[in-house]
């Protein structure tokens, strides 16, 4: 059976863990997660296993990401577990470090990625993507991996964190992988352990809606308004709340208009809430596979 992760609780013992591997010449993976693993997140481990010699893995939940009224103090936290999946996956090094240690006292700075994070969730989430960018600026500044990965269910932070890894030239190739679903289509995330069963039930119009966009898509329809409008009447007649059902430039994010046609290559991004969950999806029209949903 193979031995667990080793596990970190400060920064200078998963630095100096770090060091040690890439010491002797060994490519370094990271995997930064808020824990709470589930499938998605071991399958981010496994293709980072593709790309380095040692996987490290940060597991916190960053407190600059959460606004007041958010989920901050009841994000299920369970280390013991979440290392222990992890040993499934042979993940090598686990940081879990303090909040004091990640944001000493007197810090002021934070990392903002202008533009990409004012689009989509950016108005819903005033700071989320500043605490996003700022921690995992941390997290590489720690690790220094040559290769981090990131799963493209946040497509947004996705991007976000490809172009500020771009700007401040940083010595690490950021990877997205593909969002990892439930046999019925829905996203995993660990919030969808809030969710009730009546509530997962409803929130599978969620891929369903981007399932038949993007066949809508496939079959040549290039038409903004035909294309998102029945995203949205899809979610809305499943009792779902959006926040915003949006086409927007893959690359750039910003919104298409109604009127516009789409190019060859689209995002096609939904966050809603399911009760008091909130939950995101999205698709890359003309890119991704399409969702497998029930
Ligand atoms: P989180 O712990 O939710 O902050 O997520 C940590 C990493 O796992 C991020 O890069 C997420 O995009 C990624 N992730 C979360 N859920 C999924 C999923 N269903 N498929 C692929 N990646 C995911």
């Amino acid at each position: 059976m193979a031995s667990g992760p080793r596990v970190c609780r400060t920064i200078a013992e998963f630095r100096a863990a770090c060091d040690e591997g890439r010491a002797g010449g060994g490519r370094l993976g990271f995997v930064p997660t808020m824990g709470a693993l589930h499938t998605g997140h071991l399958e981010l481990v496994k293709a980072a296993r593709r790309y380095a010699d040692r996987v490290a893995v940060s597991i916190f939940v960053n407190p600059t990401q959460f606004g007041p009224n958010e989920d901050f103090g009841k994000y299920p936290r369970n280390l013991e577990r979440d290392v222990e999946l992890l040993r499934t996956v042979g993940a090598d090094l686990v940081l879990s470090p303090s909040a004091d240690e990640m944001y000493p006292a007197g810090e002021k700075t934070r990392v903002r990625v202008a533009e990409l994070s004012q689009h989509l969730c950016g108005p819903f989430r005033p700071g989320h993507f500043e605490g996003v960018a700022t921690v995992v600026t941390k997290l590489f500044a720690i690790a220094g991996p040559c290769t981090a990965v990131f799963g493209r269910k946040d497509y947004q932070q996705l991007k976000i964190i490809e172009r500020l890894a771009r700007d401040l030239l940083l010595p690490v190739r950021v990877v997205g992988h593909p969002t990892v679903r439930d046999a019925d289509g829905l996203a995993l995330s660990s919030r969808n352990a809030y969710l009730s069963s009546e509530e997962r039930g409803r929130a599978l119009a969620i891929p369903r809606a981007l399932r038949a966009a993007g066949l809508l898509f496939r079959a040549g329809e290039r038409g903004v308004r035909a294309l998102i409008d029945p995203v949205r009447a899809a979610l809305t007649e499943a009792g779902l709340a959006p926040d915003y059902a949006e086409l927007a430039d893959a690359d750039e994010l910003f919104p298409l208009g109604v009127d516009a046609q789409v190019g060859d290559r689209a995002l096609i991004a939904v966050a809603a809430f399911c009760g008091t969950t909130r939950l995101i999806d999205n698709l890359v029209l003309g890119e991704d596979a399409l969702p497998e949903v029930s």
